[in-house]
């Protein structure tokens, strides 16, 4: 009688491990069938870091889900299952026949011989068992481990889809950005969100010295200490923590990438994507070098047509010049789009890169022909107009705030893949020149300004 029952146990469990993938739900059935079941646990031996992991809770090490003295003991059981069969309430056995008494059994999980996990069933109490419902179990194990096999192996494959992601993206940055200010962190995040588990950090080489580039801080002596003796391959540190990866241009090493893991050693399989992905940051780097040198020249801001930073500061300077001349009114209008971040993090940055353009777009459809509109950095405009008291400028100023407030922008939703129309706002700084003004001043109170509007709620013109 009693081997029927554990047949038919048998059929429905292995059912269920069949029909589902999804590690949640499988550890929920087989808790709801055994309704004297306290706790169900499956471990998993992960080789390569040397820790125990808890399928059940994303594979996350044990040490991180128990406290020391249970995470202990489940290390040394699982030591023990490679001489034994079952561990009855801490004890190891081997053929065991008969009846058997046990509040918890661990069961290993064993592919083709060798130990890959256990699994942990905690009953509410103490009870008698016969020892073929042991051998189900051990049956059931040997199912659950070919389908902790696909789960690991979907894994691996999502890693690497993830990795060649990344690495496509750090290869598009250049598309239409050449300012190492901006390209730079934008590496960072991208190598930062594929490398979870691990801090990272860029250093660029300014006069033969390293210097942070991204993010805002690093303490940790011993990545300066291994970087400063970095040659033209990747280096490991004795711990196997961190790892020092050079930006090489040309023969040169401009700067490196600095990864330091957070929990565990950095494995081989790691190494080799933070290398690739660093190979691939260089020539992003090295290409954006030679557009900065190529545009030189260029008055023109290659993004959004607008003039760029360098011929802002010479239109600032004549346009200073000729209204302290001519004694005529000149103002500055200084525009920020109001939490352009989100709509990186949101949509991805070629949405960010549209929403760019559409805004100086707009900027210029607004604009009289006399009036001087300019790509001060990032997501930053700023307009000079010439013979303009600051009352005109203002309604200028309202005109183009509504019009980019109305505007709909239609983007790629990079991380949804679809279509999406979005829209967004800017805050406006305005002032005009007064007599004992500098050309710097001028910029500078415009700028305040619109610190002030971004301050009182954004999407408004505030004049200084
Ligand atoms: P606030 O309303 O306070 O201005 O919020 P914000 O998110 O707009 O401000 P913040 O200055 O923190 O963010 C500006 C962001 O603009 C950061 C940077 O990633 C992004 N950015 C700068 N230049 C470019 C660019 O050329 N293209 C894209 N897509 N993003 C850019
Ligand atoms: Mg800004
Ligand atoms: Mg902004």
């Amino acid at each position: 009688m009693k081997n029927i029952d554990e047949l038919k146990m048998l059929s429905y469990l292995s059912n269920i491990i069949n029909s589902k993938s999804d590690i949640l739900e499988i550890v929920s059935e087989i808790k709801n069938y055994f309704r004297k079941l306290k706790e169900f646990n499956i471990f998993f031996y992960d080789y390569s870091t040397k820790k125990l992991k808890d399928a059940v809770n994303n594979f996350s090490p044990v040490e991180d889900m128990f406290d020391e003295t249970a995470a202990g003991s489940l290390y040394s059981n699982f030591l023990k299952l490679s001489n034994c069969d079952y561990i009855l309430d801490g004890n190891a056995k081997i053929a065991l026949s008969g009846t058997v008494s046990f509040k918890t059994v661990l069961v290993p999980l064993r592919l083709s011989g060798s130990l890959f996990g256990m699994l942990e069933l905690t009953f509410e109490q103490k009870e008698d068992y016969e020892t073929t419902f042991l051998k189900s179990l051990e049956i059931l194990a040997n199912q659950l481990v070919l389908l902790l096999q696909n789960i690991l192996l979907k894994e691996r494959i999502q890693i690497n889809s993830d990795f060649y992601d990344a690495l496509k993206n750090i290869a598009k940055i250049i598309e239409t950005q050449y300012e190492l200010n901006y390209i730079i962190p934008l590496i960072g995040e991208m190598i930062d969100k594929f490398v979870s588990n691990h801090l990272i950090y860029i250093f660029i080489k300014q006069n033969s010295e390293y210097k942070l580039f991204w993010p805002n801080d690093c303490r940790d002596k011993k990545v300066y200490e291994l970087m400063n003796t970095i040659k033209n391959e990747y280096i490991i540190s004795e711990d196997r923590r961190i790892g020092i990866f050079p930006l090489i241009c040309g023969q040169n090493v401009m700067g490196c990438i600095a990864a330091r893991s957070t929990i565990d050693k950095l494995t081989p399989q790691e190494i080799g994507y933070i290398n690739q992905l660093t190979k691939q940051s260089s020539a992003t780097i090295e290409r954006a070098n030679v557009y900065a040198e190529a545009l030189k020249h260029a008055t023109m801001d290659a993004l959004t047509g607008l003039n760029n930073r360098r011929q802002f500061e010479i239109r600032l300077k004549q346009e200073f010049a000729s209204a302290t001349r001519q004694k005529h009114p000149l103002c500055a209008m200084m525009i920020d789009i109001d939490f352009f971040k989100k709509i990186n993090d949101t949509y991805g940055h070629a949405a960010g890169d549209k929403v760019l353009k559409t805004v100086a777009g707009v900027i210029k459809e607004q604009l009289r022909e006399y009036d001087i509109p300019s790509r001060y950095g990032g997501e930053e405009f700023c307009i000079l107009l010439p013979q303009t008291k600051v009352e005109e400028a203002n309604i200028v100023a309202q005109r183009l705030r509504k019009a980019v407030e109305k505007t709909v922008i239609e983007t790629y939703d990079e991380k949804n893949s679809e279509n999406k129309k979005i829209s967004v706002t800017i805050s406006l700084g305005l002032t005009q020149l007064n007599e004992k003004d500098s050309a710097e001043n001028l910029y500078m109170r415009a700028d305040k300004a619109l610190y002030e509007a971004k301050e009182r709620g954004r999407n408004r013109v505030i004049v200084g």
